[in-house]
């Protein structure tokens, strides 16, 4: 069985833990199950926080409930970022963590979010393990005298703001006399990002700074509709440039100081390539579905470039195991490997306040990137039917360059298409990169019918 079969058959677990709508699938039982089972599976220390929504103390206080019944004993640190929360894990003799978080979903959804014991986001193997303990309902109950011990930690999110401030130059962003607008979503980022760079010296203007689960400022999800205010406020205050968190603050997205929207490819490639300049020979990772930006840029500053399959865990676990400076993908997630194996947001924010102070503007970091145009398709395909499917395509393809790392990616010329079965949905999608707007569109829509005829002759 390959790894997206196997990532395939998790019950309750999806690309970012376990996801539902509060009283309908994501509930008081199932948080209490799910607790225990991590507990069973892990035991000693876990650390548990939550992003702002409306069910967070519910289901955090079950989850808890369930950890302690198994003898673990359970450090809450309360509202926190996600990369809060992991930073704790990873810093301390934590075996593993819990986030109650649904990130950028709707306010009715929640979520509840495994780390290992490294900081990283839980691998899907150790997921299904929970799965197989929930399901079983083996739980290590503990007698009276031997149930978990809850602690408070009220100074998380200041122990991992100051572990950012450690690796740049608070002087030399002050030096520059930046301004920047940060809107936080009401997510929990609004706890740490704003009061980071007010730190480094860096006039800030917030919007929707306080955590409130029903994110009354707009839906947690930084795309460019979402951000209007932003965008408006960036070129109102005359702003050095915008910053745009997700609900749990693991992600960020920039506006340039002309108040447009800056994609998170554009961000990646920004910053891979500024930090290849600052240490010279460093490797970068990304997936195989990373806009060549990105590439372009790490190649430009002597750097390497390292591609994966899709998915932060992987990128991640690369990363660690290369010894990599920075990785990520283009939702605006993105990793320095000198803080932590992690998606974070405000770490994001501060290399890219150290990176507009050095070069004077965001705009001329941006200038300097390569430009390509992407297109995004996807297709209906039933589960039972994908790996067929991308075996016919892989032998249509016979004779071109192809790159099999995740379903298929197969290069014409300066262009490219990645063919890939979504691990959670009965979906395929492609993706397209060229040099020019129409060449993307033509090369997706040339995959998806050969796609869709290779779906249909497969019964
Ligand atoms: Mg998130």
């Amino acid at each position: 069985m390959d790894e997206h079969e196997l990532a395939g058959q998790r019950k309750l677990f999806g690309t970012n833990g376990i996801r539902g709508v509060v009283g309908r699938d994501m509930n008081v039982s199932l948080a209490l199950g799910i607790g225990c089972a991590i507990g069973t599976l892990f035991k000693g220390e876990i650390v548990i926080g939550t992003d702002s929504r409306t069910s967070n103390e519910m289901l955090k206080n079950a989850v808890i409930s369930g950890l302690l019944s198994t003898g673990c004993d359970v450090r809450d640190v309360g509202l926190a970022p996600t990369p809060s929360v992991q930073y704790s894990v990873a810093k301390s003799d934590a075996r593993a963590g819990v986030v109650i978080t649904a990130s950028h979903n709707p306010p009715e959804f929640n979520g509840i979010k495994v780390i290992d014991s490294d900081g990283t986001e839980l691998y899907f193997t150790k997921e299904l393990e929970i799965e197989k303990i929930y399901f079983s309902k083996r739980y290590a109950e503990m007698s009276w005298d031997n149930v978990g011990k809850l602690v408070r930690d009220h100074s998380a999110n200041e122990r991992y703001a100051a572990g950012i401030e450690k690796l740049v130059d608070a002087n030399e962003i002050s030096r520059a006399k930046l301004k920047v607008v940060i809107d936080c979503a009401n997510g929990v980022g609004g706890l740490v990002t704003p009061k980071l760079m007010s730190d480094f010296g860096v006039h800030v203007i917030t919007l929707n700074a306080q955590p409130h689960g029903s994110f009354p400022g707009h839906p947690s999800e930084p795309t460019p509709e979402n951000l209007v205010d932003l965008m408006n406020k960036v070129v109102a205050e005359g702003a050095s440039f915008g910053i745009a968190l997700d609900g749990d603050a693991d992600r960020a997205i920039f506006i340039d100081e002309d108040g447009g929207y800056v994609t998170g490819d554009k961000s990646f490639a920004i910053l891979a390539g500024y930090l290849c300049s600052k240490h010279p020979g460093s490797t970068v990772v990304s997936t195989v579905a990373t806009s060549d930006c990105v590439s372009d840029m790490v190649r430009k500053y002597g750097g390497r470039i390292v591609q994966t399959r899709v998915g932060s865990p992987v990128v991640a676990r690369k990363m660690m195991e290369l010894g990599a400076i920075f990785g990520g993908e283009e939702n605006g997630g993105l990793i320095y490997g000198r803080h932590q194996y992690c998606r974070d947001a405000a770490m994001t924010s501060a290399l890219m306040a150290q990176a507009v102070a050095e070069r004077g503007a965001f705009g001329a970091l941006l200038r300097e990137l390569p430009v390509y145009y992407q297109a995004k398709l996807k297709t209906e395909c039933p589960n039972d039917k994908k790996k067929a499917v991308l075996q016919a395509l892989i032998s249509e393809c016979a004779g071109k360059k192809v790159d099999l790392t995740d379903g298929v990616k197969v290069f014409e010329g300066d262009n490219w298409v990645i063919v890939r079965p979504s691990g959670t949905e009965p979906i395929f999608r492609v993706f397209s990169q060229s040099r020019t707007e129409e060449g993307a569109v033509q090369l997706a829509n040339a995959y998806l019918e050969r796609l869709k005829r290779i779906i249909s002759s497969i019964s």
